[in-house]
């Protein structure tokens, strides 16, 4: 790389944390975890020039990595410690359960395309990601074997919050997902298990893929 691009690179990720404190990324942790994930290995082709920009970006399998500050504020919103246990529901790129990995002790994520799973592992081999588990499945009925988690992520949309992730929850847990339709206004919600049962609040209005059933037609 020539000092030009060195230089213009370091610009472009400067310009990146910046897009992220100003649209309400402000947790420290969580600023510093996507500071050290490189976004640009995440995203292969014909858009890998436009890694740095808070942009959600199509990526294989017809699916798209999201928006940059939109990863920031859900990670926000999940409140994850490092001693947790965390599962994502919707690899995709790999990018979102990157940067739990480096909040979190362990991290569970599953897509329903085999294709992306594969190259997500790839990319957390290639970076020295070892405490994420990566799984081809159906993230609808969760990770049965490896519950409860202390925090559940799901980054595409669900009419409602599925029933077996409500479930695999510990109490005390917190759970972050997209709920609405798919083309229509979905919300970003917060539910957190308490003692006295589940307490939701509505984050802000987001877009996701849908939360489809069963596994991607190539596996
Ligand atoms: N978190 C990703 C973006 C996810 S896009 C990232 O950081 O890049 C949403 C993903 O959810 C897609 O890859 C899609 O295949 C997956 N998905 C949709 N329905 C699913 C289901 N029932 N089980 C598992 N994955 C699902």
């Amino acid at each position: 790389m020539t000092e030009e691009a060195a230089q213009s690179l370091a610009e472009r990720k400067m310009q990146f944390l910046y897009a992220l404190r100003s649209k309400g990324v402000t947790d420290a942790r969580v600023l510093t975890a996507m500071e050290a994930v490189d976004r640009g290995p995440f995203i292969r082709g014909l858009f890998a020039s436009r890694a740095y920009e808070d942009m959600p970006l199509p990526i294989a399998c017809g699916q798209t990595i999201s928006q940059p500050s939109v990863v920031g504020l859900m990670t926000q919103a999940l409140e994850v410690q490092s001693r947790h246990k965390v599962l994502e529901i919707g690899t995709g790129s790999g990018y979102q359960a990157a940067i739990l990995s480096k909040l979190a002790r362990r991290v569970y994520t599953i897509d329903r395309h085999r294709r992306l799973v594969q190259e997500a592992r790839d990319i957390f081999e290639a970076q020295g990601l070892s405490n994420i588990t990566a799984v081809t499945a159906d993230g609808s009925f969760g990770l049965a074997e490896q519950a409860p988690f202390d925090r559940i992520i799901v980054t595409a949309a669900a009419e409602d919050p599925p029933g077996p992730l409500l479930a695999q929850l510990k109490e005390g847990g917190i759970m972050v997902l997209p709920v609405g339709q798919s083309d229509a206004v979905q919300h970003l919600i917060r539910v957190r298990k308490t003692a006295n049962g589940l307490e939701y609040d509505e984050l802000r209005a987001v877009r996701f893929v849908p939360l489809l059933e069963g596994l991607g037609k190539e596996t």
